[in-house]
């Protein structure tokens, strides 16, 4: 029977460790503080953002949202950010994805301090990753997520495995590379410029997918009994449900590549819930380093 790896449940966990984990550190006088910031109206990071607030306020941190119109010039997002670098009361600045055109992303990313940039996309986070430092680094949330999610299968020690990347992103592919080969996993990154991607592919007894493609995975891509982790998150019409309507696929075309897997994570209810909970595990980490203590391990 094929493992279906369930992201909600996974998830679950990891947030009532952080809401026990916060209330510990609320004994000693210190509440997490996550500062949300977004520019612009996209209807999508405006779901997205409510709900990291939400989770936020769910886990007894002090949540602050930060909404700012989308003419907002980079100058003054640059100087909020700084504020924020400077505020005690905010360990964990997330500043939400995709900036309008006229703002450098880059730069904006730069200017989070490292000790308080949970996405973990700032350089210091980034090269502590590259370098192995996985214990003082702040480990982009997604793939952090799925990082435990295979652990659930697997265990911590991949050594002798082959693991496969498809995506090489640096929100998702690359850090789940550099996470892989920490965890001792033999890696390939494979990518759009891939000769014979579904050979490649069948070589793996981990397959991750970050693609972005509805559905390109196929069922004879996969190993038999590999764990495919699916982190595409892709909204396609339905029409069976009514005119008009959608419905959420994942990169992983799921019912023929479950006849083959050992376990597979679904979409929805697989990575996507992991993302937030782990956002709310690195603030609250960012927290501990804060006050001086040893932070809990996810
Ligand atoms: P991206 O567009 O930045 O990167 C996509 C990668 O896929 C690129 O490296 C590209 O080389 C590769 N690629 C594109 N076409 C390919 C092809 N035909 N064959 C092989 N490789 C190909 O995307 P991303 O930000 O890494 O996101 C990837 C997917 O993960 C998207 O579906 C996104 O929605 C999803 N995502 C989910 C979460 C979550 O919370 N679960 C978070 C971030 C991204």
């Amino acid at each position: 029977m094929t493992e279906i790896i369930d992201g909600k449940s996974i998830a679950e966990d990891v947030v009532a460790k952080v809401k026990e984990q916060a209330a510990a550190l609320a004994g000693a006088g210190v509440r997490p503080g996550l500062a949300v910031v977004i520019v612009g109206e996209d209807p999508a990071s405006q779901v997205y953002v409510a709900s990291k607030s939400r989770r936020a306020k769910e886990c007894g941190f002090h949540s602050v949202q930060h909404s700012l119109p989308a003419d907002t010039g980079e100058g003054e997002l640059v100087a909020l950010i700084k504020e924020l670098n400077a505020d005690p009361a905010i360990h964990g600045i997330l500043v939400q994805l995709p900036l309008p055109n006229h703002i450098d992303a880059g730069r904006i990313i730069q200017t989070i301090a490292p000790q308080k940039d949970v996405d973990g996309f700032h350089f210091i986070n980034v090269g502590k990753l590259g370098t192995g430092e996985v214990e003082t680094a702040f480990v982009p949330c997604t793939p952090a997520g799925a990082m435990l999610m295979l652990e659930r299968v697997r265990g911590k020690d991949l050594s002798g495995l082959n693991a496969v990347v498809i995506g090489r992103s640096n929100i998702v592919g690359k850090p789940m590379a550099n996470l892989l080969l920490a965890a001792n996993a033999t890696v390939t990154i494979a990518h759009s410029r891939t000769k014979d991607l579904p050979a490649v592919a069948r070589g793996a007894d981990i397959l991750v997918a970050a693609v972005g493609r509805p559905q390109m995975v196929k069922g004879d891509w996969v190993k038999p009994g590999a764990t495919v982790i699916d982190v595409g998150i892709n909204r396609i019409a339905a029409p069976e449900k009514g005119e008009g309507k959608t419905r959420l696929v994942g990169d992983v075309a799921y019912e023929e590549a479950k006849a083959v897997a050992g376990a597979i994570t679904p979409v929805p209810g697989g990575v996507g819930p992991m993302t937030i909970a782990m956002l709310m595990a690195n603030t609250l980490v960012s927290a501990f380093r804060a006050a001086g203590r040893e932070p809990p391990v996810f």
